[in-house]
């Protein structure tokens, strides 16, 4: 049973130093392994809608649940600045999460803020953002209209019982598929399609995905079952691993491995034989990709995390309270990144339980839905 935990947010994330000697931002930033940053994930909402048993489990996140108040948010002109500051450093994509990013009143307001930020060199950013899909169909116009490029849609099953046991909350699947429908139609495709695969939960509807998914415009994507957080019980036995996902579909449908877009794609990327599109699968548990891994993790309030299974993030929003100059705050992010030697995955231990190693005492990871997927 999943224990409770009634703090989020995370209060063991100190400001950073803003160091002696301020840097002007190069674009060329790399990690303690060389690893540069391109991408920020934003999260613009603790809260949700769904009650996914592997990410916000009931008997956690119910009504006693301590959310961060209104004025622990980041203000649409706070995430803006932050994420200016970031694009002066490398990133180039953007990803709006949370919780459920559409719960966030006026998102589509964020949205074009930061769709009108640009990069050194003049080129407009890759915008997107991960959806539950509950409200895609209401909002998929504005959410283009705004400037979002693309978006990705959770979906763990196309089946109505098994979907509304993994959200908990008797959400239908029908509405997420008009979601995705809508998006489509609003032009914020290639939609990703993600579903965490977990065993004896869903596993069955790996084929049944597959196949509904299989020569339409969306591209599915399989993720193997994380130990992120410390609420949803997790345990190795509950993992199904990507290539007995491979395995599963191309018994029916063969398919073939083709070679990464780019250095960090986090999916590894496999075609229909038969040239009918193709799937994505994201190995966190069999095969960590920390190499590549060139992610930073704003949290709603602000904390900077350079990886998802840190206990600790960097207080940005001190700094921005505090009326620190860009430039100060620009080389205290230039120097955490800097010193970044984060690779959780490579280095994560199972003991003979199936269970990941703990956190040092005192120290929790961070729920999924503070920090964004
Ligand atoms: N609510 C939005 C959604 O579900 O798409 C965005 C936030 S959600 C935390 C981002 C992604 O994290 C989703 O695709 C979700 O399936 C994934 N996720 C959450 N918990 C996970 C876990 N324990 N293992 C693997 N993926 C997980
Ligand atoms: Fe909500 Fe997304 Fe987490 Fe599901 S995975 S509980 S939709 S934040
Ligand atoms: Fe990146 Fe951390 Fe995930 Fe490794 S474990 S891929 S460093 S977020």
């Amino acid at each position: 049973m999943a224990e409770k935990i009634i703090m989020l947010g995370d209060a063991r994330s100190p400001a950073p130093a803003i160091p002696a000697q301020l840097e002007a931002p190069t674009g060329l930033l790399a990690d303690a392994l060389g690893r540069p940053l391109h991408d920020l994930r934003i999260s613009v909402t603790d809260r949700c809608n769904f009650r996914c048993v592997y990410c916000m489990p009931k008997e956690v996140f119910d009504k006693d649940y301590a959310y961060l108040p209104h004025s622990s948010l980041l203000s649409f002109e706070e995430i803006t600045r932050v994420a200016a500051l970031f694009v002066a450093h490398g990133v180039e994509k953007l990803r709006l999460t949370g919780g459920e990013p559409l719960l966030r009143k006026n998102v589509e307001k964020l949205i074009g803020m930061l769709s009108a930020l640009r990069t050194p060199s003049g080129a407009p950013l890759d915008l997107t953002l991960t959806t539950n899909g509950s409200l895609l169909a209401k909002k998929a116009r504005a959410l283009k209209d705004a400037g979002l490029n693309r978006v990705t849609v959770s979906l763990d099953s196309l089946d109505d019982v098994t979907f509304k046991r993994m959200n908990d909350v008797d959400f239908a699947v029908g509405d997420v598929l008009a979601g995705i429908d809508a998006a489509h139609a609003a032009g914020l495709g290639p939609i990703k399609i993600n579903m965490v695969v977990k065993a004896g939960m869903n596993d069955a509807q790996i084929v049944p995905m597959a196949r509904h998914f299989k020569g339409t415009p969306s591209i599915l994507r399989f993720i193997e079952y994380m130990d992120v957080g410390a609420s949803n019980g997790w345990n190795l036995a509950e993992v199904i691993s990507s290539s007995e996902v491979v395995r599963r579909i191309a018994a029916e449908m063969p398919l073939v491995p083709v070679l990464a877009n780019y250095a960090g794609e986090t999916a590894a990327r496999w075609r229909y034989a038969d040239g009918e599109g193709e799937i994505g699968l994201i190995s966190s548990v069999t095969q960590a990709f920390c190499k590549d891994c060139s992610r930073a993790r704003l949290s709603t309030e602000g904390k900077l995390y350079t990886c998802l299974f840190a206990t600790r993030g960097h207080d940005l929003r001190a700094l921005l309270r505090d009326g620190r100059s860009d430039a100060e705050m620009s080389s205290a992010i230039g120097a955490l990144w800097r010193v970044r030697a984060d690779r959780y995955s490579e280095t994560r231990t199972i003991n003979t339980s199936g269970i990941a190693n703990a956190e040092a005492p005192g120290e929790r990871r961070v729920e999924m839905s503070y920090i964004g997927g």
